[in-house]
């Protein structure tokens, strides 16, 4: 009564008749046009970023829409069929740069700003045209020679336009903030981007330091940082009112340290007093770069901050306005003036003396050696952490304060 089915089935070679079957029937114009003038149904595509060539996950997802448009097609209404590319963003520069060899925003402007954006066009129409090939392998249905492009001139124009009708009715300000920003592709990341894949486990060597008081012979707050760079930007030591603190006697000198951090102390101390941060109110140090053009003027002071752990370093927290956003903050509420030490490529300004020119990439060593020639240095210790990377690049990010628009 049936004809005979054989057990093994070729899938390819079914896919690839029923494609050509379509083709030759043209099944998808025949459909587009029993469905013309009938009830409209209009899924807008979300873009996918003309790259690379389509992944596995881009299938699933496009095997859900073709789904939904030929269920609603077949329930008889008009569809828009309207596939979009993504040309947009740096995704597609990373990749061009890579391809020409390129390492950072200079080479970009040595080559010609117009001709990298050719050159980034060039990749979008080549892997639009691959993405084409693979969708309609894949068997979804689209007006394929109808793809919207988020590059072109038409969606920029748009985009401008809205940017300043935003700015005519005084939407958008500049403003001046701390953001994490990448030395590498000269810009900053969003918040966004971190939380989503920024973060890997790294290491870094991590300075404990004394920062001799003021009017307190041979005595020194003592303080922990993971990021050495920012000692030369440093204006002020935060401390817990509330949390009880030690001053130990140790070698001829005077630390002070949270009680809870005194294992941190190398052997060998005695506990002069116990007293709370509250007492330190208003106690002004040396701070470890006081030489440096940019570090004129600066009066060093502990200040009170809430956020200040017993649990992590010594309990007494570097602040440097210009190189992280809580500082930043604390900074805005205490008054404290904000050094900001890189440029946009993570390289030390002017006004930083011997260190001027030096990439931060490159600075905790040479810090480290200028703070034991000075006698600040009391322990260096590798320590792995949490650390936000830059999600196109994997460089590691530092924090840069930046006008930026809002
Ligand atoms: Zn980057």
């Amino acid at each position: 009564m049936f004809p005979e089915v054989p057990s093994k089935v070729d899938f390819p070679a079914l896919e690839r008749r029923i494609l050509r079957w379509w083709d030759e029937t043209n099944a998808f114009g025949k459909l587009v046009e029993k469905n013309r003038g009938k009830k409209r149904w209009s899924f807008i595509d979300g873009p996918i970023t003309a790259n690379n060539p389509m992944g596995v996950h881009h299938a699933w997802g496009r095997t859900f829409k073709d789904l939904y448009h030929r269920y609603k097609a077949m329930q008889g209404h008009e569809m828009r069929y309207q596939n979009g590319f993504d040309g947009q963003g740096l995704w597609i520069e990373v990749e061009v740069e890579k391809e020409l060899g390129f390492s950072s925003k200079r080479d970009i402007e040595d080559y010609g700003i117009a001709r990298f954006v050719e050159k980034c066009k060039e990749r979008v129409h080549k892997f639009a045209d691959i993405q084409t090939q693979q969708s309609i392998r894949l068997g979804y249905w689209m007006d394929w020679d109808n793809s919207y492009h988020t590059m072109s001139d038409e969606n920029n124009y748009t985009i401008w336009l809205f940017l300043k009708t935003c700015h005519d009715r005084g939407w958008v300000y500049k403003g001046r903030d701390v953001l994490p920003w990448c030395p590498r592709c000269s810009t900053a990341i969003s918040e966004h981007e971190i939380v989503t894949e920024g973060y890997q486990e790294l290491t870094h060597p991590s300075v404990t330091l004394r920062f001799p008081l003021l009017g307190r012979d041979g005595e020194s707050l003592l303080v922990w940082t993971t990021t050495p760079w920012t000692l030369s930007s440093n204006v002020a030591a935060a401390v817990h009112p509330d949390v009880p603190y030690v001053k130990v006697r140790q070698d001829g000198n005077y630390y002070y340290l949270a009680r809870a951090a005194t294992s941190r102390l190398h052997e060998g101390y005695e506990v002069a007093q116990e007293l709370y941060g509250a007492e330190m109110e208003g106690w002004t140090y040396e701070g470890p770069y006081d030489e440096l053009p940019a570090q004129q003027s600066v009066q060093h002071r502990v200040v009170f901050w809430d956020e200040v752990s017993e649990a992590e370093g010594t309990g007494i927290v570097h602040i440097a306005p210009g190189c992280g956003q809580e500082d930043f903050e604390l900074g805005k509420e205490h008054d404290l003036p904000a050094i900001a030490p890189l440029d946009e490529f993570g390289v030390f300004r002017e006004g930083f003396a011997w260190l001027s020119g030096t990439n931060v990439a490159d600075s905790a060593e040479p810090i480290f050696e200028d703070l034991r020639r000075k006698g600040l240095l009391y322990d260096v210790e590798d320590y792995t952490h949490r650390y936000p990377v830059c999600w196109r690049c994997q460089s590691e990010l530092v924090f840069r304060l930046v006008d930026e628009w809002y």
